[in-house]
């Protein structure tokens, strides 16, 4: 399986790979990849720009983010993530913990865990309070968030938007995970809008499902879009 690969700054590089990305940062401090796509050779492609391919740090559990996890000795997540982890993956994860509020030194970067439950448990982003960017996992997106079956929470969810919305004085561009690259920090407002809205059963008339429908998706799961706020549910 192939990347594709886009410099996003002076020692930050984003990996895409069938709709999902990792991020790699190298420079001074040791690096770290933050999640793991489906397959294909991640270490390798880390070690060619400067990244001995040791710590990852995963957003979260999803199998969309994990493929290549086995490629890296130092795996970091959430704790509140690992049953969710078992119940996608199927087996025990061996990961050390990130908490809310923990500082990791990442090669040229300092990032800061947010904690942000709801699409799934243990959900993470990671805060570049001086450079100003978020790498927010599948929590912001302008593509849908997967909000149906287990582990999904859309009162959580709500409530992370709420948080999140108020720290968006420290960041101007959020890196998505799915759909477009760059998403503009309005767009937290927009979801944490929308969540609220699902979260108390008022939604509008669903949309056309794509064809295929998304990975996963019984009969019974709908596609709803406000602006650019997209949840399957
Ligand atoms: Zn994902």
């Amino acid at each position: 399986m192939n990347f594709t690969e886009t410099k996003l700054a002076e020692g930050l590089w984003c990996f895409e790979q069938q709709g999902v990305r990792s991020f790699l940062l190298v420079g001074e401090a040791r690096p770290l990849i933050i999640d793991a796509c489906f397959g294909g050779d991640l270490a390798a492609l880390c070690r060619e720009r400067g990244g001995e391919p040791v710590r990852l740090a995963l957003t979260h559990g999803d199998r969309d983010h994990v493929g290549c996890m086995d490629q890296f000795e130092e795996v970091y997540m959430h704790p509140a993530e690992y049953a969710h982890f078992v119940a996608k993956n199927g087996r025990e994860p061996a990961a050390h913990p990130l908490w809310e509020g923990d500082r990791l030194q990442a090669g040229g970067y300092c990032l800061e865990v947010l904690h942000l439950p709801g699409h799934t448990p243990g959900s993470i982003a990671f805060l570049e309070r001086n450079k100003r960017f978020l790498i927010a996992g599948d929590c912001v997106q302008a593509a849908p968030v997967y909000m149906f079956g287990p582990g999904r929470n859309m009162a959580a969810y709500r409530d992370s938007l709420e948080r999140l919305w108020k720290r968006r004085g420290e960041f101007d561009v959020i890196y998505a995970s799915h759909g477009p690259l760059t998403v503009p920090s309005s767009l937290v407002e927009e979801l944490y809008t929308f969540a609220a809205e699902a979260a108390a059963g008022m939604l509008p008339p669903p949309q056309t499902l794509p064809d295929p429908p998304p990975a996963g998706a019984g009969a019974d799961v709908r596609l709803y879009k406000k602006g650019s706020a997209q949840f399957y549910l």
